[in-house]
């Protein structure tokens, strides 16, 4: 598999404490990723060392296969936007884009009005921007983010505080600039119902350590509504279900049976079971929401 980014064992420690701890993660082209993780688990400070911004205690990263000190010249292919985007609030939005032009060496005829276009800005280039609302200035940092047309684009929490209508700003010119132009997006957020509707892979995060990759559709999956059945023979059980039609099932572990139809049908499947010898040693539907997943995963409460 190829990969546009992976690191390697990357750690940052302040003093005694790890912030980010040995953190391994893999992005594809393409792939909207989502890193996931509660207040003080470490986002900010991974994002940092891979946008170059803060140097790694140990480990390294690796994009488009480079790594060690030659990853450093590829730095210009990555745009990011961690913490507040620094914008200038007496300038208008098209001044703002101007500098970070003028800054980068970006030259062409037409790129700010392209720019503004892209992040739906295009009306408001003139308007200063200590009158935008968050939304637009979230969106006015990814238009600054785009500057030098960079390949991936890294956003810490771009949603955080933007009400449901930036939200959704937000998640369609994430979503269009990845489809259109092909950008790879790492976004961070500690709320993962919000980012289950933009990104394609998950990276959890907690105490600085990551603790699972995912697609969506593992993720997804994972919460699905669904019966879970153990019984004293696995295989055999299959065949008895598959004899009653049910073929929406599958071995989860060893002698877990996950099955996603017929779910009010538990005693009809106890009984057809018994009737074939076999012992049902558990059953029960499960229906935990992405956030229930992601709290027994990250063991408790949300601090949000
Ligand atoms: P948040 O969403 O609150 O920003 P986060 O997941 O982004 O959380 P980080 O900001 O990366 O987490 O912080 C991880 C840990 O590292 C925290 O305990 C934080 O206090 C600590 N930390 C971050 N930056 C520094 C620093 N410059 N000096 C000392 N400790 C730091």
């Amino acid at each position: 598999m190829e990969y546009l980014l992976t690191t390697n064992g990357l750690t940052k420690q302040y003093g005694r404490h790890k912030a980010v701890n040995a953190a391994d993660i893999h992005v594809k082209r393409g792939d909207i990723y989502g890193l996931i993780g509660r207040n003080g688990a470490g986002k900010t400070t991974l994002l940092k060392m891979i946008s170059g911004l803060a140097k790694p205690t140990d480990g390294g990263f690796s994009f488009f296969g480079k790594s060690g000190k030659e990853v450093y010249g590829y730095m210009s292919r990555i745009g990011a936007l961690i913490e507040a985007p620094g914008l200038y609030p007496n300038l208008s939005a098209a001044q703002n884009l101007k500098l970070k032009c003028l800054a980068a060496g970006v030259r062409r005829n037409g790129i700010i009005e392209e720019l503004l276009g892209t992040v739906g800005l295009a009306s408001a280039g003139k308007k200063k921007v200590r009158n935008f609302s968050l939304g637009m200035k979230q969106r006015l940092g990814i238009a600054l983010a785009l500057v030098g047309d960079p390949d991936l684009i890294i956003l810490d929490e771009p949603i955080n505080g933007l009400d449901p209508q930036g939200i959704a700003e937000v998640r369609e010119t994430l979503a269009r600039l990845n489809k259109e132009k092909n950008i790879t997006f790492i976004i961070s957020s500690h709320i993962l119902e919000e980012l289950s509707k933009t990104a394609t892979v998950y990276g959890i995060m907690h105490n600085g350590v990551i603790l699972q990759e995912m697609t969506r559709d593992e993720l997804l999956e994972k919460c699905s509504e669904r019966i879970e059945l153990k019984a004293d023979d696995t295989a055999m059980a299959c065949t008895v279900l598959e004899k009653i039609g049910i073929t929406e099932y599958k071995v989860a572990d060893a002698d877990t049976i996950q099955i996603f139809e017929r779910l009010n049908d538990s005693g009809d499947i106890t009984s057809a079971l018994a009737s074939d010898g076999i012992k049902t040693l558990e059953i029960s539907l499960k229906n935990e929401s992405l956030e229930d997943y992601y709290l027994n995963l990250t063991g408790g409460k949300s601090d949000v």
